[in-house]
C-alpha cells in the first residue's frame, strides 16, 4: 500500500529522465511531452543553460533567508518588473501562495479605505489554487465541496461579462477587486476577450478596484507575451506568477504595480523558502533563455502552427466542437467526456492533459520546434479521431 496520501489519480508510469521536448519512462519508453508538467517546464527538460546554472548556484549557497539581503531576488524583481510594468514583487513558492498574497494585498488595500469587509469579484470556471482563500476564490464546486466554511469576501460572476461586473458595482459598496486569468487554464482554455479586458481596466479605474490577473498558468511567455494581458495593453494592478517561472524549480511571485505597490510593510506578509537563491537563479536563466533564444515569438508561431494544423485536420469532424487557444496554451474541445484520451495518449507515446470534462488541453514546453508540432498533430489527431467514431 502506498504511504502517499491519495490526492491525485495518478497515471501508473513514472519517469526517469529527459531530454528537451522527450520524457523516458522506467522501463526506457520515450514520451513526447506536450503537456510540460503543466505549464511548468518552459525549456524543456534538462535544458544546459538551466542544469548549469543551478548545479552552480547549489554549489555556491541554496538559501539565506528574508532576514537578509539576497542580491539574485532583487535581480530577478528588477528583470520581472521591467517586463511586466509592475513596481515590486513579493517572492513565495507557487501559485496559490502567489494568488494568497494577491488576495491579502487587496484586503489590505480595502481596509486602508476603510472598508471594513472588502470583496473581490471572481469569475466562474476560474481556478486559483487549493489554499482556503483560493479555493474559495475558485469557480469550480469539486475544489470546494467538503471544505466548508469557505473564505468569504468573494462574489462571482460570469467570465467575459462587463455587465455582470456593472451590475455587481451598483449594488455593492465593499467591493474592492476583481480577479481574472486572461486565459482561464484549468476552466479549459477559455480567453477573456480584448474588449473585456480593456473594459474591466476602465471599470477598475472608475471604481479604484484593483485588477488582479492571475498568470500563474498563462504567463511566463506562454501566449506569446510574457504575460497575457499584454496581448491587450492594459495594465494590471497585481499580476501572480508561478508554474512556468521556474522551469520547474518552485517559485510564485505577486508583481504589484500602480495603487497596489507600497502596500505592505514588514510583518504584513512573508515566506520562509520564497524568493531563495536557487529559485532565483533557476527562475532568472529561464527569462535569460527565453529572450536569447526567442522562445516568446516561437510560442506564438508554433501555437499558430498547430491550431491551424488542428483546425485542417479536424475540419467536419462530427464531435470537435472547439479549438482555441494563444500562443502555446492550447484546447480541442470535444462534444463528450473524454478523459480517456489522456491514458490513450501515454499508450501512443503522448503526454496531453484533459481539463474541464472534455477539452483536451495542450501545454507544450516553449522549446517545442516545428517537428515536434508536425509529429504532435500526426499523432494525437487519430487517436481523438478513434475515440469520437468509437
Ligand atoms: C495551477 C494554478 C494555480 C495554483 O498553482 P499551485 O502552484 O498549484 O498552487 C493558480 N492559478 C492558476 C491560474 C493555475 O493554473
Amino acid at each position: 500500500m502506498s504511504h502517499i496520501m491519495n490526492t491525485y489519480a495518478r497515471l501508473p508510469v513514472a519517469f526517469s529522465h529527459g531530454q528537451g521536448c522527450r520524457i523516458t519512462d522506467t522501463e526506457g519508453k520515450v514520451y513526447l511531452d506536450a503537456l510540460s508538467g503543466i505549464a511548468v517546464s518552459t525549456l524543456g527538460h534538462a535544458h544546459p543553460k538551466l542544469v548549469a546554472a543551478i548545479a552552480a548556484q547549489a554549489g555556491r549557497l541554496l538559501h539565506t533567508s528574508n532576514l537578509y539581503q539576497i542580491r539574485e531576488q532583487e535581480e530577478l524583481a528588477d528583470r520581472l518588473a521591467a517586463l511586466s510594468g509592475m513596481e515590486e514583487v513579493f517572492f513565495c513558492n507557487s501559485g496559490c501562495e502567489a494568488n494568497e498574497a494577491a488576495i491579502k494585498l487587496a484586503r489590505y488595500y480595502g481596509h486602508k479605505k476603510e472598508i471594513e469587509m472588502p470583496t473581490i469579484i471572481v469569475m466562474e470556471k476560474a481556478f486559483h489554487g487549493r489554499t482556503m482563500a483560493t479555493l474559495s476564490a475558485t469557480g469550480n464546486r469539486k475544489t470546494q465541496a467538503g471544505f466548508e466554511p469557505l473564505v468569504h469576501g468573494f462574489l462571482r460572476v460570469p467570465y467575459n461579462d462587463l455587465d455582470a461586473i456593472r451590475a455587481v458595482a451598483e449594488h455593492h459598496q465593499n467591493i474592492v477587486a476583481v480577479m481574472v486569468e486572461i486565459v482561464q487554464g484549468e476552466g479549459g482554455i477559455n480567453l477573456a476577450s480584448v474588449e473585456f479586458q480593456r473594459g474591466l481596466r476602465q471599470l477598475c479605474d472608475e471604481q479604484e478596484w484593483l485588477l488582479i490577473c492571475d498568470e500563474v498558468q498563462c504567463g511566463m511567455a506562454r501566449t506569446g507575451k510574457w504575460f497575457g494581458y499584454q496581448h491587450a495593453g492594459i495594465q494590471p494592478d497585481i499580476a501572480t506568477l508561478a508554474k512556468g517561472l521556474g522551469s520547474g524549480v518552485p517559485i510564485g511571485a505577486c508583481l504589484a504595480g500602480g495603487r497596489a505597490a507600497g502596500l505592505f510593510g514588514p510583518g504584513n506578509h512573508g515566506s520562509t523558502f520564497g524568493g531563495n537563491l536557487l529559485a532565483c537563479t533557476a527562475a532568472l536563466t529561464t527569462i535569460a533563455t527565453i529572450e536569447q533564444d526567442g522562445l516568446m515569438a516561437r510560442a506564438e508561431r508554433i501555437g499558430t502552427l498547430l491550431r491551424q494544423s488542428f483546425k485542417e485536420a479536424f475540419a467536419g469532424t462530427p464531435g470537435v466542437t472547439d479549438i482555441r487557444g494563444q500562443g502555446l496554451m492550447i484546447g480541442i474541445e470535444l462534444d463528450r467526456p473524454c478523459g480517456q484520451l489522456v491514458q490513450k495518449g501515454l499508450e501512443a507515446g503522448l503526454l496531453i492533459n484533459v481539463t474541464a470534462d472534455k477539452v483536451v488541453r495542450l501545454l507544450p514546453p516553449l522549446i517545442f520546434g516545428e517537428g515536434e508540432a508536425r509529429e504532435l498533430v500526426e499523432r494525437l489527431v487519430p487517436l481523438i479521431k478513434d475515440f469520437l467514431s468509437a
